[in-house]
Formats: structure tokens, sequence, C-alpha cells
């Protein structure tokens, strides 16, 4: 039996939109996608977001809805990358990753430890390292730390080639993408400042931008550094549980470091705060000094 071919219109070219918009199209429908941002996508979460795929450490801050989502995210995520072409793969790592807490904060990896098993229920796919193991898996992590739980089952990708690599994939399969260009919906039309187009099917990936419909969105600022330094190498995200915040550092291409990320419950969008930094930062320096 042969499926109808549609023609839809997305509202937002962030990740959601460009991922449903590139699996459309490799369908064989007919894909319109809009954006108030520019076609860098520097607008989208996914641009400053670090990357990481990883149901675990997701599951202690969440319920098991989000767990099962992020075990099948998990699943598809080297399936997607697959399908994009060899010279603009993103870089998929799948080493887990690695929760530490310095030795006066070992009750918050103890804590860590116990939600977990809450929310998944079993000890599949991680598990306690002792000093030696940590450090041989992570030579360049501060020597105080004791012990170390390793996520197994988590992964990463390098989200801003991923972002550039799915923006060609949607010119180069006929979609049509509109940058720059604020949009309104209703049922089966997108407004757009030029006037109404009609589609078969409408889909809003506006994130925080469809709130005017969804007065119950709540937006979450999220702030995070970037370093470069050639001085350390990380095999895989690692998490520091501290009292008062939690940092985490995501390695990424060519020496890169993302280090994140505060949660402030803002939908304010200015540049990071000299508080934030700071505390990011002196916490960074004591995961690993050569930071
Ligand atoms: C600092 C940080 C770190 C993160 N780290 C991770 C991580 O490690 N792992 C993980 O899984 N997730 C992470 N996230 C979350 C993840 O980035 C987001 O869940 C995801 O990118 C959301 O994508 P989206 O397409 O739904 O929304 P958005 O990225 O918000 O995209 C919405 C798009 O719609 C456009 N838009 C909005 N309103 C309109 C309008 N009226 N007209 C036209 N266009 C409009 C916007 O310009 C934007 O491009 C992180 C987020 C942040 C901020």
């Amino acid at each position: 039996m042969s499926h109808a071919k549609l023609s839809i219109g997305i509202a937002g070219a962030g990740l959601l939109g460009r991922l449903i918009a590139w699996q459309l199209l490799r369908k064989g429908h007919r894909v319109m996608l809009f954006d108030r941002g520019p076609e860098h996508g520097t607008q989208a979460a996914a641009w400053t977001a670090a990357g990481m795929v990883a149901p675990l450490s997701e599951a202690v801050v969440s319920d098991r809805f989000i767990y099962d989502m992020g075990r099948y995210a998990l699943r598809q995520w080297p399936q997607w990358v697959k399908q994009l072409p060899a010279h603009r793969r993103p870089l998929w790592q799948f080493n887990g990753s690695l929760v530490v807490a310095h030795p006066q904060d070992q009750s918050e990896l103890t804590q860590f430890y116990r939600d977990l098993y809450h929310v998944t229920g079993d000890t599949q796919g991680y598990q306690w390292l002792t000093r030696p193991a940590l450090h041989s898996l992570e030579p360049d992590l501060n020597d105080q730390f004791q012990h170390g739980l390793l996520l197994e089952n988590e992964g990463h990708l390098d989200n801003r080639t991923l972002f550039t690599a799915l923006g060609n994939a949607l010119r180069e399969l006929g979609g049509h993408c509109v940058f720059d260009c604020e949009v309104e919906l209703e049922s089966g039309l997108i407004h757009t400042p030029s006037g109404p187009r009609r589609f078969d099917q409408v889909i809003d990936c506006r994130g925080m931008g469809a709130k005017s419909g969804f007065p119950e969105l709540r937006g979450v600022r999220g702030e995070i550094l970037q370093v470069q330094t050639r001085d350390l190498t990380l095999n895989r995200p690692i998490r520091l549980m501290h009292p008062r915040y939690q940092l985490y550092v995501v390695p990424k291409p060519d020496h890169h470091f993302v280090i994140g990320a505060t949660q402030i419950e803002s939908e304010d969008r200015s540049p990071m705060s000299l508080q934030s930094s700071l505390e990011l930062s002196s916490a960074l320096y004591t995961l690993a000094p050569a930071f």
C-alpha cells in the first residue's frame, strides 16, 4: 500500500524541527520549515547544548518516562548519524559518562546512586569504580577523587556539527527552509509576514516560542562556558556532584570542552552573569587542575 505524500509546514528549525523535517523528507513528503532566527541556528537550544544523550543522569532528576525515552534516543542516535553523508557525520561517542564527587561530598554521590536505583529498579548499565579504575579511565582528573560511578549506557554527540549537517541534508532533499521569519500558527495554516501558507499538516516545533498558545510552558535558563585547551584530555562527559550545584564537562572536537550548566527558572536570555561564571569556573578547576 502506498502512503499519500503530504505537504507539511514546520514552525521552528531547532533540533526537533530539523530532525522531523529531515525524516519526513526522507519519506518523500514535501516540507517547508520556518524559523525566526538565522540559518546557523544560533537561536536554538541545541546550538548551545552539551549534546549528551544521558538517560541515566536524567532519570535522577525526572522519572521513568523520561528515562525510557532517553533509552529510546540512545538506540536511535547512532542510526540517524549513519544516515547523514559520511563526510558530514557528527562525532557520536558511546563511552558512557562518569560521575564523581570530592571526598567531603561523597554523600552526594551515594545519594545519586540511590536515586538512580529508585528510578531504574536495577543496577544495569552503571557500576562503581575504585580509585585506580577511575584514574586509568580518566588520567587527567584531579587525583583526589576516590571513587566514581560509571554510567556505561550513555553517549554524546557533536551537536553543532549535527545541526549544520541536518541543515545541509534538508536542502539536498529539497526541503524549503525560510529563516529570519517569525510565524504564527492556526489549524492547517502558518501565518508568515508575507501572508498565510496552507499545508496538509502543520507541526509546531517553536519550543518556548509557542508560549502564547501554551501559557503553562516554563523557560529554564542554562548558562555554559566553552573552554579550549590542549593541556588535558577527557574521554567521556564527567559530572561533578556538589551540594550546591552540579557541573558537567563534555569533551568536544578540537580540544574544546562545554562546561555547564546553570538551571535557573527564568526566560531571561541576557549574557551569563558574573556569579554563574565564577561558580562554574571554580568548580571546573577542582575537577581537573589543568583547566
Ligand atoms: C545549556 C544547555 C545544555 C543542554 N544540554 C543538553 C544535553 O546535554 N542533552 C540533551 O538531551 N538536551 C540538552 N539540552 C536541551 C536541548 O538542547 C533541548 O531540549 C532541545 O535542543 C530543544 O529543541 P527544540 O527544537 O524543541 O527547541 P528550540 O531549540 O527552542 O527550538 C525552537 C526554534 O523555534 C524557533 N521559533 C520560536 N518561536 C518562533 C516563531 N514564532 N516563529 C518562527 N520560529 C520560532 C526558535 O528560533 C528556535 O530555533 C540543553 C539545553 C541547554 C540550554
